[in-house]
């Protein structure tokens, strides 16, 4: 059998999958970000959410398996004013009856008791809030609108309504010191929610952060104090008892964010939205352009000859043997159980799985990954320099 058709036999049997929208609107740019966002002074929310519900009309059959998750990501969906989010979401609702997890995501600043009964009255179950520090000097320092008492009182009225709350925090930032990310550890242990994602401060090409840095007027933060908060971090969230289940999540038990869960297990997801991705869970990846107005006029235009082709709007790509299992390794060995050798064999062969397995056992001498006969994981020591173990793990497989 080749690789190709050993796919198509074990691929494609998905008993569920996730559905992504992306809200492509921010009231101010943080320095990090390369998200795509406009500001949303230009919004206009009742054609925005026009477009996403026609886009999702037009792509229906693409939803060959029960939608188990929803998320809600940007840009910032909490902006969308209370008419279009519900007006959203009751156009969503018929999806809905096998849904576990509807994620929406969160600026601490828009968080009041109206939108938290508004969200809940959507169907959402699940808060990702952005707060990424407790530290005011940093928060200013990144560009955040809003400081840490506002993030504390935001995630305690959240608190009153839901019981499931993710938090997201940053390390690495500018002027960040060990003692102010201990601190900021510390503050989120308080809060205790069900997650924390938390990740190192990336310089993204063609961001103000970058900018600044390249002209001399902000410092990175050195890497090895980036390692020792990263190691704190781990640390103190495993004792108090967060399960460490991929490198930069941490969940309580029973917590996992699914939805996230699903783009490392390669589960499929539609992504609506201008430059959301989306993923068959077989070969075929697809990305809207990140262009909003055309996505607005080509979705609400009614018309096919509005200027924008569907080639334009959403590129796809059908992925190679080669690339799927490359993939399946780098999002794989993120997790802490790592890759499941029975499944890595079904999907790819027995050479393949050799090759594997060889390069894991050059890897365990070092002591970076742990390999047993069902699975190949990464090590603790391995952590911090996940990316280069897992890219010799992958190489010639
Ligand atoms: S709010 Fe989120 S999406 Fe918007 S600019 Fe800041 S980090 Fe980026």
């Amino acid at each position: 059998m080749t690789g190709k058709e050993r796919l198509a036999d074990s691929g494609m049997k998905h008993h569920d999958g996730g559905l992504y929208v992306h809200v492509a609107y921010c009231r101010s740019k943080c320095i990090y970000c390369d998200f795509f966002s406009a500001g949303d002074r230009i919004a206009d929310w009742r054609r925005y959410v026009d477009a996403l519900c026609s886009e999702f009309r037009y792509r229906i059959e693409e939803l060959a398996w029960p939608l188990r998750t929803i998320y809600f990501g940007g840009g910032t969906p909490s902006l969308l004013p209370e008419r279009e989010f519900m007006r959203l979401c009751a156009f969503l609702k018929p999806f809905m009856e096998t849904v576990e997890e509807f994620t929406i995501e969160v600026n601490p600043d828009d968080v009041s008791e109206d939108m938290l009964a508004v969200w809940e009255r959507g169907g959402v179950t699940r808060l990702s809030m952005g707060i990424q520090s407790f530290d005011d000097s940093v928060l200013r320092a990144i560009g955040r609108r809003h400081d840490g008492h506002t993030a504390v009182q935001a995630y305690r009225m959240a608190r009153n309504v839901f019981d499931n709350i993710s938090i997201d925090l940053m390390f690495g930032l500018p002027g960040q010191t060990l003692d102010m990310w201990r601190n900021d550890i510390h503050l989120a242990l308080e809060l205790r929610p069900e997650h924390i994602s938390a990740y190192s401060l990336m310089y993204e090409e063609g961001t103000a952060l970058t900018l600044l840095r390249d002209s001399g007027r902000l410092e990175e933060t050195p890497e090895e104090l980036s390692e020792m908060m990263f190691r704190m971090l781990i640390e103190e969230l495993s004792e108090a008892g967060y399960d460490h289940y991929e490198i930069s999540n941490f969940a309580l038990p029973g917590f996992r964010s699914r939805h996230n869960s699903s783009y490392w297990l390669q589960k499929p997801y539609i992504g609506l939205g201008p430059s959301a991705q989306s993923y068959d869970g077989d070969s075929v990846r697809k990305g809207n352009s990140a262009d909003l107005r055309g996505y607005i006029r080509h979705w609400t235009s009614g018309n096919e000859d509005d200027g924008c082709s569907e080639e334009y709007l959403m590129e796809t790509e059908h992925l190679t043997v080669g690339e799927l299992k490359e993939e399946y390794v780098l999002t794989r060995m993120r997790m802490r159980e790592g890759i499941p050798l029975r499944d890595f064999f079904d999907r790819f062969g027995e050479e393949a799985c050799s090759t594997l397995i060889k390069n894991a056992r050059s890897l365990a001498e070092n002591g970076m990954v742990s390999l047993s006969d069902s699975n190949i994981s990464l090590t603790e020591n391995a952590i911090l320099l996940s990316d280069a173990v897992i890219l010799a793990l992958a190489s010639d497989c």
